[in-house]
């Protein structure tokens, strides 16, 4: 059950509660669908699943943990190179020590947009360094639903689906306040859980942010400092980004933050205006490139490339969509009608908040019967669910920020209320994140990670998990599998 985690969201008045504050209920509502926050890669007692988790990311890392299990049951003398064969690591692979560096440091850097393949669209030289010599999520990191830029983002961070870290849409209503959540929202009272910049910030260690989704946001023990914390502003340049993060770097040691994340806005940009199948994102692809390619060869200046966990990932894909793939609601009128005052989000979400006196059930029955009907213009392109019989493999029914209706549209296809003139292709995210369309890259290197290694797909809430596990933090629960961590990252010697 779900209803303590929904009774956080419905207090939006309050302050955001650090987890460890919780009732237990609330703790146990959000581990029920989660397996734990620790991490081990040592420690049998860590091995433990949900079993109400069923994606296929997990049952991969089923697979590992079974592996781990057979290694930690068995009595053999040689259990360390068990370790690494029934791992999937070489043999003799072990976490390498710091050269420099006083203490671990990840930077998370995120192109968005940057759907998986794009990588081949363009030489992409740095890109492909880093792949080569680091461990890639061999067929892309699968986004949360709905894959849009803010949920997605603040999933990476958290470890939780958006339905627990209350960022269910780029913009939506607060059913309890009736105010709006738009990207340039703060306010505490909006993000959920807790981000990694606020678990370093509570365990001592520090974190800067040259911009994330809610870094911006004060919790807990974070603040955003300004010298550590960018306020959003995507007019700086991203030469100015890179070399920013590259001078913290030139602080006194003790002084150099442990987390650090870095976002460019492209290839996203470039997608939405021209679909991904065009000359603009090859040239993208290869700006965002040589953005890392300046970072690593900054980093390589002062000796402390090999020192540094560099995870490089997008938030979601991208997929063509155009004039004829649209689905008009006014075509449902013989049907329903659906005022535009019911409808919170088009698309690629559908999201119809009926008022109380009307019923959610009645307008989902008239809505699939219209679109069932062959009359509606590419009407089976689109089905239509109360939230709560949505598949549960998307995790989209535990908040009361979420419409009572959600329509799911087909890839590449849009939702309008009427027709209209004058439109071009384009592109869009924001669909099932089952579409391969919508996945993005996983790339990590570092002295933690086997150099040339391929991971099987996983969902992005498993990252929280993987950076605290470097970083050698207890993290707050989330929905990732604690034994995660362990099947990315190389065993300590
Ligand atoms: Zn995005």
């Amino acid at each position: 059950m779900v209803s303590a985690a929904m009774s956080i969201m419905t207090s939006p008045g309050m302050p955001t509660p650090h987890p460890k504050e919780d009732p237990p209920n609330a703790t146990e509502a959000l581990l029920s669908t989660t397996t734990s926050s620790s991490s081990s890669r040592t420690s049998p007692s860590h091995v433990v699943f949900s079993s109400l988790v069923v994606t296929t990311c997990v049952a991969v890392a089923a697979a590992f943990a079974f592996a781990f299990a057979f290694l930690f049951f068995s009595s053999s003398a040689a259990a360390s190179s068990s370790l690494s064969a029934a791992s999937g690591f070489s043999r003799g692979s072990f976490v390498r020590p710091l050269a420099k560096l006083p203490h671990p440091v990840v930077l998370l850097v995120s192109f968005d947009g940057f759907r998986f393949g794009y990588q081949y669209k363009a030489a992409a030289p740095s890109i492909r360094r880093l792949i080569a010599n680091g461990t890639e999520a061999a067929e892309g990191l699968i986004p949360v639903f709905p894959t849009l830029t803010f949920p997605n983002h603040y999933s990476i961070v958290t470890g939780l689906y958006p339905a627990y870290h209350g960022i269910v849409n780029n913009r939506f209503l607060d059913p309890a306040k009736g105010d709006s959540f738009t990207m340039k929202s703060h306010e505490p009272r909006w993000w959920l859980g807790e981000p990694l910049w606020e678990t370093a910030a509570n365990h001592g260690l520090t974190a800067a942010t040259f911009f994330w989704p809610g870094s911006e946001v004060t919790k807990g023990s974070w603040s955003c400092p300004p010298r550590f914390c960018r306020l959003y502003d995507g007019s700086v340049p991203f030469e100015q980004r890179v070399d920013t993060i590259l001078g913290y770097f030139d602080l006194p040691s003790s002084e150099i933050p442990s987390f650090m994340t870095l976002y460019l806005e492209d290839p996203d940009h470039q997608g939405h205006q021209v679909g991904p199948d065009d000359p603009q994102i090859t040239d993208a692809v290869a700006r965002v490139d040589q953005m890392l390619g300046r970072l690593i060869a900054g980093l390589e200046k002062r000796g402390i490339f090999e020192d540094i966990t560099v995870i490089l990932l997008g938030d979601h894909g991208m997929v063509g969509t155009c004039d004829k793939k649209i689905i008009y609601l006014d075509e449902l009128v013989p049907w329903i009608q659906i005022p535009t005052s019911w409808v919170q989000t088009y698309s690629p979400v559908l999201g119809i908040s009926p008022p109380p006196e009307v019923s959610p059930s009645e307008v989902v029955a008239k809505m699939n019967q219209g679109l069932a009907s062959g009359k509606v213009g590419n009407g089976k392109y689109l089905q239509v669910y109360l939230k709560e019989d949505l598949p549960t493999r998307l995790h989209y029914s535990a908040s009361d920020r979420i419409p009572s209706i959600i329509g799911m549209v087909a890839e590449g296809f849009k939702v309008e209320e009427t027709r209209s003139e004058n439109k071009e292709c384009g592109g869009s995210h924001g669909y099932d994140n089952a579409f391969f369309s919508m996945r993005s890259i996983f790339v990590a290197h570092g002295p933690q990670l086997e150099k040339g290694r391929k991971v099987p797909s996983f969902e992005n809430v498993q990252i929280y998990n993987l950076v605290t596990s470097i970083l050698n933090l207890t993290g707050a629960p989330n929905n990732g599998s604690s034994s995660f961590p362990a099947s990315v990252l190389l065993p300590f010697a």
